[in-house]
């Protein structure tokens, strides 16, 4: 693509023949093509579902090669922007969302990008919000699934990591329920972090009988207050349980980034450190 930066454009660009596509200088193909979408988009020239120009049709607008646009293609595709169809029907712009910012949200958060405390405060402005509507809304089949997973939780042979995964079930629920669908990819982007550091929280907080009643009870209590309908207690109590639980797991990563720094330098970590404890538990938990 690089040399395509310094192609002059014809005298009658096909370009302006499309409308909403002009010729692409000194930038890179997708990205030019993702901010002319942009334009039409806010403009009304274009909307979701609409069928885009062909791959020869962009090329010749653009005045760039047809690898170039099929490699945008493929790049909108991937972003969740685009459907792609062998056949007549081509590239078209998506009807609903293709979850692509989630996907980029969780490999950024997997990157390290953002603090874990920047992480647990957004949850708590998002799922506050989201269990508040939840208990002003009062759907029976949310209500219906959230007894179902506390029940669960209540089993006693439940080990940290299966109750991790009705913890996270219990919060995606009520989230994905809340009717906002924004919100809702916001914090399925953050699931795969946030069971994480919920899974470490529960392993270094003692004894796991203990720990495992604490839990059940703040859940069944959270459950209470939000099949009463009672927004403002279910707000500030899920507000407490994020941050509480949030607070130790943040506890457990300083701890075992203080225990890597005074590690080995051959990388060998000390023997019933917290950096063990702190790998092990990331080794154990899949992705959401
Ligand atoms: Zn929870």
């Amino acid at each position: 693509m690089e040399d395509e930066r310094a192609r002059k454009p014809g005298p009658d660009q096909a370009g302006r023949s499309l409308g909403w596509v002009t010729p692409i200088r000194g930038r890179r193909t997708f990205e030019v093509i993702i901010d002319q979408l942009e334009a039409a988009l806010l403009a009304g020239q274009l909307y979701a579902g609409a069928r885009l120009p062909t791959e020869r049709e962009l090329a010749a607008a653009l005045d760039v090669s047809r690898p170039s646009v099929r490699e945008a293609f493929r790049v909108l595709e991937a972003l969740g922007l685009v459907d792609v169809q062998r056949g007549p029907n081509g590239v078209s712009l998506r009807r609903e969302s293709g979850d692509g910012f989630a996907s980029i949200l969780r490999l950024d958060l997997a990157l390290g990008h953002y603090e874990t405390d920047m992480v647990i405060e957004l949850r708590c402005v998002l799922e506050s919000w989201a269990f508040a509507e939840a208990a002003r809304k009062r759907d029976p089949e949310i209500f219906a699934r959230l007894t179902d997973l506390v029940s669960q939780m209540a089993a006693p042979d439940l080990d940290p990591q299966q109750f991790n995964e009705l913890d996270v079930a219990f919060h995606a629920t009520v989230v994905d329920g809340c009717g906002n669908e924004l919100a809702a990819m916001v914090l399925r982007g953050l699931r795969a972090v946030v069971k994480r550091q919920m899974h470490e929280g529960l392993l270094g907080e003692g004894p796991w009988p203990g720990v495992h009643q604490q839990m059940l009870d703040e859940h069944r209590e959270l459950f209470k207050v939000l099949s009463e309908g009672d927004a403002a207690s279910v707000e500030a109590q899920v507000r407490h349980h994020i941050m509480t639980w949030g607070k130790r797991a943040l506890d457990i990563a300083k701890a075992a980034e203080a225990t890597a720094a005074d590690a080995p330098p051959d990388g060998t970590a000390p023997a019933g450190s917290s950096f063990v404890a702190a790998q092990r538990a990331h080794r154990d938990l899949s992705e959401v």
